[in-house]
């Protein structure tokens, strides 16, 4: 298959993961998750108790505990920091209520901007995000913007949290999305918004199944002209 990028950005529980993963499986493309990679960031400054409106010291950990990416069998792309994994820390709410705050320093983006270049240099990837579209791979052949109803997306984020045994109520995920999703779309620095090029769909009342033949028609038509 020819070097193909396909950028998916979007709100907080668009449903942006389930649907990149299937779509990367049937293109046979790497899938990169780059809300895990500001997620780790995340992490790392709960974990080294620096605090999330410290950029310089941010920067400091990062270089101290790089994130190591590497793709899994499964054709994901996998975050270790110091040699372990770290997917199963990254959901949880001390995380997730930092997450935005760290992801609006210009310098933690130019980190991970770069590294989330280097991976789709080398090869075909499906990456989803809030800038990838936009400032990460301008020159995306395929890019969507992925939308759905806020409570859909809070009640989404309610099922995926209580799968990993947090119990929150779909009122409290909703509060939580909005202030996330503000937070996100009102930074200066790569804010959340679509590409003047992306294609919109919204998920609300669509099966995954779905969505994913509606990019793969993109794809299609990118990779036989
Ligand atoms: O996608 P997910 O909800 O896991 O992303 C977590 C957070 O990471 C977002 O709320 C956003 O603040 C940040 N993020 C970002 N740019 C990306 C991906 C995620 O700023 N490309």
């Amino acid at each position: 298959m020819q070097h193909v990028v396909v950028t998916i950005d979007g709100p907080a529980g668009a449903g942006k993961s389930t649907v990149a993963k299937k779509l990367a499986r049937r293109m046979g493309a790497l899938y990169v998750d780059s809300g895990a990679m500001y997620r780790a960031v995340a992490w790392l400054a709960v974990h080294y108790r620096v605090p999330e409106n410290q950029e310089e010291l941010l920067l400091n950990l990062l270089s101290e505990h790089p994130l190591e990416l590497h793709r899994s069998h499964h054709g994901i792309m996998e975050i270790s920091v110091d040699g372990h994994p770290v997917a199963d820390q990254l959901r949880t709410p001390q995380v997730s209520n930092i997450v935005s705050q760290v992801a609006a320093h210009p310098r933690v983006r130019q980190q991970l901007t770069r590294w989330q270049r280097e991976v789709g240099k080398r090869e075909s990837v499906v990456m989803d995000g809030r800038d990838i579209g936009t400032v990460v791979f301008p020159d995306a052949q395929v890019k969507v913007y992925l939308t759905a109803s806020l409570t859909e997306r809070a009640r989404r984020r309610v099922a995926e949290l209580s799968d990993q045994g947090y119990s929150l109520s779909t009122e409290e995920l909703i509060g939580a999305i909005e202030s996330r999703d503000e937070q996100d779309a009102s930074r200066t620095v790569a804010p959340l918004q679509p590409a003047a090029d992306a294609y919109h769909i919204d998920s609300t009342g669509k099966s995954v199944a779905e969505v994913v033949d509606e990019i793969l028609i993109l794809v299609h038509k990118v990779t036989h002209e």
